[in-house]
């Protein structure tokens, strides 16, 4: 794998087989398949770092359903997908690099795609989308807007759990996100609540059942059906207001 600038900057001279727009588990894997079958491969992201949303939204999260793993840390399924992908097949990563249109040149075998970029054009005989949902947006809350408890207390995302450490968190949703985090935190967080507007979770059953034994035993407060009504705080959040969802 090479993300030397010069080496970048000479790849754009060069005919791929394969151009795999999004370096995310799927664009990696693809990238891991093409070198099996000896087809030359390049792999472009947007984002400035490999690994798609395990990267960007929960590097530090417990991942239970990849086989032969009984359970690995994002960020190091991430490194693992680098080093057996792209680095086993020397597949360039254009990180910081953005597709915007596809166009086709030339005829018959000659025939190649072009991918226009932010970076330039590169070309190849086949491109792969693996761009996962696009860009990542934070899911706002329905109800409750919380833009200006943003970087003062509220997330969208874990990127380090260190920063929680101790803390008192509580988690809005009812998801595989939030059942995950309620879970992931328990041995970081000082107390965890987890709040959700609807009767019923969402999440993988196992999931849900270890969110239901960490209530039982007084790991986890549950709040269902609650949604937020007040968030207070001076400078950060301090204090949430719940109300019962049939309260609207
Ligand atoms: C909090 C959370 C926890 C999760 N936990 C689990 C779990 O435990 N187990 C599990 O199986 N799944 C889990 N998932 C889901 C899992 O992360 C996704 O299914 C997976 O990331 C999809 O992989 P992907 O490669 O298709 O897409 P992504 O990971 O979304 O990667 C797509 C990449 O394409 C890039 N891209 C998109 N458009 C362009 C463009 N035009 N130009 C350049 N680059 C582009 C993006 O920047 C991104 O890096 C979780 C998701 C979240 C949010």
């Amino acid at each position: 794998m090479t993300t030397d600038p010069v080496q970048l900057t000479a790849d754009f001279d060069e005919v791929r087989d394969i151009t795999v727009i999004g370096a995310g588990p799927v664009g990696m894997c693809t990238a891991f398949w093409a070198g099996m079958r000896e087809a030359s491969a390049r792999v472009i992201d947007s984002l400035p770092e490999l690994g798609g949303q395990l990267a960007a939204l929960y590097p530090e999260k417990w991942i239970f359903d990849v086989p032969g793993h009984p359970r690995v840390l994002a960020k190091d399924l991430v490194e693992l997908l680098r080093v057996q992908a792209l680095e086993q097949f020397d597949v360039p990563a254009h990180l910081h690099t953005t597709a915007h249109t596809i166009s086709w040149e030339g005829s018959g075998d000659e025939r190649v795609v072009v991918l226009h970029t932010d970076r330039g054009e590169l070309r190849s005989r086949a491109v792969v989308v693996a761009g996962g949902h696009g860009a990542f947006e934070p899911k706002k809350l329905p109800g409750y807007d919380m833009t200006p408890w943003e970087g003062r207390g509220a997330h969208y995302l874990v990127g380090s759990k260190a920063a929680l450490a101790g803390k008192r968190v509580l988690i809005v949703g009812g998801g595989d996100s939030a059942c995950d985090w309620a879970i992931n935190l328990l041995d970081t967080a000082s107390e965890i609540r987890l709040v959700h507007r609807r009767e019923g979770f969402r999440a993988h059953e196992l999931t849900v059942g270890q969110v239901l034994e960490a209530a039982d035993r007084g790991d986890v407060a549950l709040h269902v059906p609650f949604q937020i009504k007040e968030v207070h705080g001076n400078g950060g959040v301090e204090r949430v207001v719940l109300h019962h969802s049939e309260d609207e």
